[in-house]
């Protein structure tokens, strides 16, 4: 473990397991932001949900007294629309399965669904989503259309237990065409591109606070990143010390505002 927290500049922050967990806030998380804030240490928000809106999320955060500006929040759908606008022209048609949040990020970069025409096949979680929808994609996907997924998470947390992820909807569509989507979310490095963009800093000057070692920590170092794991969601205090890869473990954000308060004193 070797992270010297003094040269930091910027942080991206998971949010479920780091902040709060499903409803449960977690203690001490306003905190954080107001020690950052008085250090001018930059900060992001960063998740593989595609379903919320940014909007949704804004709101979310500073009902908790974060101070959050919409541009600080990168979702997987925030990360894929800037990923379509730099490859394709606004007027490319689309076939999109996902829900709200990926289909507002992509209006609001002035693309159209047409699904009898789509060139790019769009798929986030779609708790909705039909046989009819995979039909549809499927045949558009083998006409030659590219194929692209917001997140590959193979499965979501739910107080019942594991149920299908949009790693699932892209395996079943990979199944059908045996066309390999290209992948936006974390640990792909779209999204880790996209938040370094927003916070203008030095990858190695940049501090990734997640919960889950395989998107959050691992995506962080493939990018250049410093990594910290906290233990407040996914991964336990025994796959951490299983596990090299994060730069730090913190039994939970506090700890590690802690810490860095410590350091810079
Ligand atoms: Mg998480």
């Amino acid at each position: 473990m070797t992270l010297d927290l003094a040269s930091i500049d910027a942080v991206a922050l998971d949010m479920d397991g780091v902040l709060w967990r499903s409803s449960l806030v977690l203690p001490g998380i306003a905190d954080f932001f107001e020690f950052l804030r008085q250090r001018s240490i930059a900060f992001a928000f960063v998740t593989n949900n595609s379903t919320t809106s940014v909007a949704a999320y804004v709101e979310r955060l500073r009902a908790l007294d974060i101070p959050a500006r919409p541009e600080q929040v990168v979702t997987s759908a925030v990360a894929t629309a800037d990923y379509m606008s730099r490859h394709y022209p606004a007027s490319t048609p689309l076939y999109i399965i996902g829900d709200n949040g990926i289909r507002s990020a992509l209006a609001g970069r002035g693309f159209r669904e047409d699904p009898p025409n789509a060139q790019v096949v769009v798929v986030g979680l779609d708790t909705a989503a039909t046989f009819d929808n995979f039909r549809l994609a499927t045949l558009r996907i083998r006409a030659g259309a590219d194929f692209i997924g917001t997140n590959g998470d193979r499965t979501f947390p739910t107080p019942e237990g594991l149920i299908p992820g949009n790693g699932a909807l892209l395996a079943l569509l990979e199944t059908a065409t045996d066309v390999a989507p290209v992948v936006i979310g974390k640990p792909e490095r779209v999204m880790f591109d996209v938040a370094l963009e927003r916070l203008g800093t030095a990858p190695e000057r940049t501090l990734m606070v997640g919960d889950r070692i395989e998107t959050d920590i691992v995506g962080a170092q493939r990018a250049g990143w410093r990594a910290a794991l906290v233990l407040t969601g996914v991964a336990t205090a025994e796959q951490a010390a299983a596990d090299g890869h994060a730069d730090a473990v913190f039994e939970s954000l506090a700890t590690l505002g802690a810490a860095w308060k410590a350091v810079l004193r």
